[in-house]
């Protein structure tokens, strides 16, 4: 009922027609200027851009080379050969697909030998993985059927979406702010229903680690001193830091929190390159998880290849310091080289948002970076609030020294020719 509008309604009223105008709906989103599309990536780092024919059955490799620097395939491991291989031969030896639900008769050695490498990375009692972050943040939040939910104001919309699926009531807390959580649990200990400071009820907070809109890290510990002093439980996404912090095992392991967060949840498909979401915690959260996750029961397993993917690339982040420190290299060189330039940069990861203000300029800007064959995407309202419209940009391990400087060219010729810095 939310997406149609009162002219929808209005023009339906009296005709017996029933049905749905999604070109209606889509014309009012072209309106507000809210309307997105597909955008057939012109181009992925060691490809050729793809034509934009869409007549064409197969895409068609022709065109200058656009160098991405929008993807969450941080370490460059969806392109890594033996990550690839492991994808293959799991393919070759599993199949392609689960065939059913794990419950049923789609569980794998794949899916298993991935589950006791991530509880090991997450140093945790045992893992679960679901076929997408999303359906994890969804399944396992709806699954905890907590009362209340404190949640960051920049959480992530699978969060958001799995408080709305769970039915709790949802507390906003101020971005990376331990004082505003301790204040609004303060206040709903001391207004809640009983007005007693404990009505037995289930309270859950809930943040990212590196968010993916600032590019900045949340206090875990004092969260979770927070936390602890209301005898709540602590989720954490680590969907950006997997892979790469705390020797891969995230933010909570390079924190060496893994005690103190009750539920560590994080994806297969960014920096481990792969497909696929996965929760870890104690044997009875995960136990208790795969009976009761909705979107675990009802959906057929992770793909194996996804999962014998995700493992390879798990063990690379582990095991190998080189992509890593490619990556920071690289994304100091862009920070520094766009604040040279007069930009400003938020955040502290690696992932580097220009933050230019106007939504205008910032679509304005990602147009022209295109035009200088660099593809970051302008990020606006509502995706981030007024006034803060940004480039989000991701440098990745794979970039070499020249395509950074690349990306530098263009954004100082861009940023001159449209008067921003
Ligand atoms: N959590 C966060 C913080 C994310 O950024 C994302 C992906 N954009 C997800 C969860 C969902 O993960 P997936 O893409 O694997 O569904």
């Amino acid at each position: 009922a939310s997406d149609a509008s009162l002219d929808e309604r209005e023009e339906r009223r009296g005709t017996g027609d029933r049905g749905f105008d999604p070109a209606g709906r889509l014309a009012e989103r072209d309106q507000r200027g809210l309307r997105r599309e597909l955008t057939p990536i012109a181009a992925v780092r060691g490809r050729s851009p793809i034509a934009d024919d869409p007549g064409a059955d197969e895409p068609v490799f022709d065109g200058p080379e656009q160098l991405l620097f929008a993807a969450n395939d941080y370490l460059g491991l969806a392109g890594d050969e033996r990550v690839q291989r492991a994808a293959a031969e799991t393919a070759r030896e599993v199949g392609t697909g689960a065939g059913a639900s794990r419950l049923v008769t789609g569980d794998t050695p794949a899916h298993r030998a991935l589950e006791r490498d991530l509880a090991d990375a997450k140093n945790a009692e045992r893992a679960l993985v679901f076929s997408s972050g999303y359906a994890t943040n969804v399944g396992v939040i709806s699954a905890l059927s907590p009362d209340v939910v404190f949640s960051d104001a920049l959480n992530h919309a699978s969060i958001v979406d799995g408080c709305r699926q769970a039915r709790a009531e949802t507390v906003v807390y101020d971005h990376c702010d331990p004082s505003d959580l301790r204040a609004k649990m303060a206040e709903r200990a001391a207004n809640g229903p009983a007005a007693t400071g404990d009505a037995g009820e289930s309270w859950l907070v809930l943040t990212d680690s590196v968010f993916s809109m600032d590019g900045d890290v949340a206090p875990l510990e004092p969260i979770c001193d927070v936390v602890e002093s209301f005898g709540a439980w602590l989720m954490v996404d680590e969907a950006h830091a997997t892979g790469l912090y705390g020797g891969g095992g995230g933010i909570v392991q390079r924190a060496g929190l893994s005690d103190r967060v009750h539920v560590q949840m994080g994806t297969l498909s960014k920096a481990l390159g792969s497909q696929g979401g996965y929760v870890a915690g104690s044997e009875a959260l995960i136990d208790h998880l795969l009976n009761a996750a909705r979107s675990f029961v009802f959906s057929t397993g992770l793909a194996p290849p996804a999962a014998g993917a995700a493992r390879e690339a798990l063990r690379i982040a582990r095991e190998d310091d080189a992509h890593r420190e490619r990556l920071w290299e690289n994304v100091a060189r862009l920070r520094d080289g766009l604040e040279d330039a007069g930009y400003e940069v938020w955040g502290e990861t690696q992932i580097c948002p220009v933050v230019v203000g106007d939504r205008d300029d910032a679509m304005a800007l990602d147009d022209r970076l295109r035009s200088h064959d660099i593809v970051a995407p302008g990020i606006r309202p509502p995706t981030v609030p007024e006034g803060t419209s940004r480039i989000r940009v991701a440098p990745m391990a794979t970039h070499t020294e020249d395509e950074i400087d690349r990306c530098l060219a263009a954004f100082r010729e861009a940023g001159r020719e449209l008067g921003l810095v």
